[in-house]
C-alpha cells in the first residue's frame, strides 16, 4: 500500500477496493420472472462501477452506475444509457458494494434485470467476499456534503446533511399493517452493513402483488424473495429476520440508491416514507448546486466509522 497518504494508507478502505477474482451466480428476475446470470469482475483503480449487459451486441449494454442514468424509480431503480438498453433491480447489488466499499467492479449479466437472490443483499456479500477483497493504492474519494440539502414531497422527506461519516436514518409508516411505523439509524462501515442491514428481505402486500402481476410486474416474486405481509400478518412461513426487517430494508435501499453518487457518501441521510424516487431526486439537487458538496480524497476516521447505533428501532406499532 502506498505511503503517499501518510496516515491514511493504515487503513484498508481509505484505498479504493476490488475483488479478487471473477465469481458468477444466477437467479431469477424480480419483474420478468426470468434466469439471469450475473458474473462480478475485478476492475482497474479508477472504473467505478459499471454494468455491463452481455445478452447486447458489443458495447452498446454498458451502464455506468450513476444517479444521472436512473430513469425510472417506480418499483426499482432502473438505469439506462443512450443507446436505450436498461437494466433494473440494482439497488441491492449496489447496497453491497457499498457496504464492502468496492470502488471498482464490472457487474456482467445476460438480462434486463439483476438477479433478485433471497431479496436482500446477503447473497452479494457472500459472493463477494468469497472473490476475495482487494485494495488499490489509489485513495478512495468521498463525496462529502457541504450544506443539508432536502426534498420534501406531501408527506415523504429525504435530506442530506454534512457529517464526517456516512449513515442513514429511516422513518417508515404503514399504517394499521404488519409493517406500521419503524424507525432505523445505522452509521454504515462494513461491519454494522453486514450484520444490522445486508440480511434485510424486500417487503410487499398481498393486494399489491396481485395487482403488480396483473400487470407483468413482479413475476418472479415469492415467498423465497420477498416478505409479504396481509394485513397484520407476514405470510412468510419462517417469519421475519429481525422484528424491525422492514426498516432495515428501506435503509439497505438507501445506501445502494445513495451508492449511485458515484463514490461513498460523506454525510448524514434522513428520510421520512422515502424511497427509490426520492433517493435519486436527492442525489439530483445535491449535484444541481456546486455549493453541496464537494469530492475529497480518502479520511481515515472515516474508513474506520463507529459502531451500530440502532436505539429506537423496535417496531412502535
Ligand atoms: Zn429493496
Amino acid at each position: 500500500m502506498s505511503d503517499r497518504r501518510g496516515k491514511a494508507a493504515a487503513v484498508p478502505t481509505a484505498s479504493r477496493r476490488t475483488i479478487v477474482q471473477a465469481i458468477r451466480c444466477e437467479g431469477i428476475g424480480l419483474h420478468t420472472g426470468k434466469p439471469v446470470a450475473m458474473t462480478l469482475v475485478p476492475a482497474a483503480p479508477g472504473t467505478g462501477i459499471v454494468f455491463r449487459r452481455t445478452d447486447v451486441p458489443g458495447d452498446t449494454g454498458v451502464l455506468p452506475a450513476r444517479w444521472d442514468r436512473v430513469t425510472q424509480t417506480m418499483h426499482a431503480t432502473l438505469l439506462s444509457n443512450a443507446n436505450g438498453v436498461t437494466l433494473s433491480t440494482v439497488e441491492h447489488v449496489m447496497a453491497a458494494l457499498a457496504g464492502l466499499g468496492i470502488d471498482d467492479i464490472l457487474v456482467a449479466v445476460d438480462g434486463p434485470e439483476l438477479p433478485i437472490m433471497d431479496g436482500s443483499s446477503e447473497p452479494f456479500v457472500f459472493l463477494l467476499e468469497s472473490a476475495g477483497l482487494r485494495d488499490s493504492e489509489q485513495p478512495r474519494r468521498y463525496l462529502k456534503i457541504r450544506r443539508t440539502v432536502s426534498i420534501t414531497e406531501g408527506r415523504k422527506t429525504a435530506s442530506l446533511s454534512p457529517a464526517d461519516h456516512f449513515s442513514v436514518s429511516v422513518e417508515i409508516d404503514f399504517g394499521d399493517t404488519a409493517v406500521a411505523r419503524q424507525s432505523g439509524a445505522v452509521v454504515v462501515n462494513p461491519t454494522s452493513f453486514k450484520t444490522e442491514i445486508s440480511r434485510a428481505r424486500t417487503f410487499g402486500f398481498l393486494e399489491e402483488v396481485n395487482y403488480l402481476r396483473a400487470n407483468g410486474l413482479a413475476l418472479g416474486g415469492s415467498l423465497d424473495n420477498a416478505v409479504v405481509v396481509s394485513g397484520q400478518s407476514v405470510m412468510n412461513p419462517e417469519g421475519l429476520r429481525f422484528a424491525d426487517e422492514f426498516v432495515r430494508h428501506k435503509i439497505l435501499d438507501c445506501i445502494g440508491d445513495l451508492y449511485l453518487a458515484g463514490g461513498p457518501v460523506l454525510g448524514a441521510f434522513h428520510g421520512v416514507r422515502s424511497g427509490h424516487a426520492l433517493n435519486n431526486k436527492l442525489l439530483r439537487a445535491v449535484f444541481a448546486d456546486p455549493a453541496n458538496y464537494e469530492w475529497v480524497e480518502a479520511i481515515p476516521a472515516v474508513a474506520v466509522g463507529a459502531p451500530m447505533d440502532l436505539p429506537a428501532v423496535a417496531a412502535r406499532a
